[in-house]
């Protein structure tokens, strides 16, 4: 049986959490006001379909962030299954297994009734968007924000990559990140290391270690702590910039030697 939880329940869009192989999160959202139900970047259908079967929730929509087998991997059995429908990057068509929806930067993407941002945030992939449900609090960003983490700049650049992430700017502290991984302890393992006088990040860390010993998600976070705590977002803090030796750096520059840092790590 596949461990699930309902994670957010709101007027508009209703969210179980879906761990799939070693560390993926898959999400389901159900817009309550259509009956519309979406499941974001499905590693794997076997885990989506024994959790819709047990909620009663009948497939309709695909959201896609980037082309990854273990995003889209399991889009092809879910189409045959449920003759759901794929909702893509306009950028990334031939890549999106099954995409017929297709989105870009600014968009405004109705999921029922349940409106979303598209945003383009190149980087990890060139392709990857990311869909933000103001009303819902919710930001589903794939594997270009993680907690206390970001993706590896694959197919992108630096440059791209802090712009991306520089796109959440706008975000409310209070929105919730549904990350794609369980990546976090693993992060805050490195955050300490370039930023160890942070007290956010090391109260969060505290709390992410209990949680990991309860075996308990520690996705989704918000976005306030990220703000506070995550090296990525933090190219701008004259705190780590000092840390780091980069005292008077600009973000990108700073930005780009913490992704190396932390790809070396
Ligand atoms: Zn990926
Ligand atoms: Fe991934």
């Amino acid at each position: 049986m596949t461990l699930e939880k309902e994670v957010l329940s709101m007027s508009t869009l209703e969210i179980h959490q879906i761990p799939t192989r070693t560390d993926n999160y898959v999400y389901l959202v159900r817009d309550s006001a259509t009956g519309l139900v979406g499941v974001v970047d499905p590693s794997d259908a076997g885990p989506v379909l024994e959790v819709l079967d047990r909620l009663g929730w009948k497939l309709t929509h695909v959201l896609t962030t980037h082309h990854h087998n273990d995003h889209v991997g399991g889009v092809p059995e879910l189409m045959e299954k449920t003759g759901c429908i794929v909702v893509g990057a306009h950028v990334d068509r031939d890549r999106i297994p099954g995409i017929s929806v297709e989105v870009s930067d600014g968009d405004t993407y109705m999921f029922g009734e349940a409106e979303a941002r598209v945003y383009e945030v190149p980087g990890h992939t060139v392709g990857h968007i990311a869909y933000w449900f103001a009303e819902s609090k919710a930001l589903f960003c794939g594997d270009t924000l993680f907690a206390l983490g970001c993706g590896r700049v694959f197919e992108g650049t630096h440059e791209q990559m802090w712009n991306s992430l520089s796109k959440f700017d706008e975000i409310p502290d209070d929105t919730h990140i549904f990350c794609a991984h369980e990546y976090t302890q693993a992060n805050a393992r490195f955050a300490i290391s370039v930023d160890p006088d942070n007290l956010d990040l090391q109260a969060y860390v505290k709390d992410v270690d209990k949680k990991r010993a309860a075996d308990q998600p520690t996705v989704p976070s918000l976005m306030g702590d990220e703000r506070k705590s995550n090296p990525f977002l933090r190219a701008r803090s004259p705190d780590l910039m000092q840390a780091i030796g980069m005292a008077g750096a600009g973000p990108v520059e700073v930005f780009a030697e913490v992704r190396t840092r932390k790809d070396n790590f």
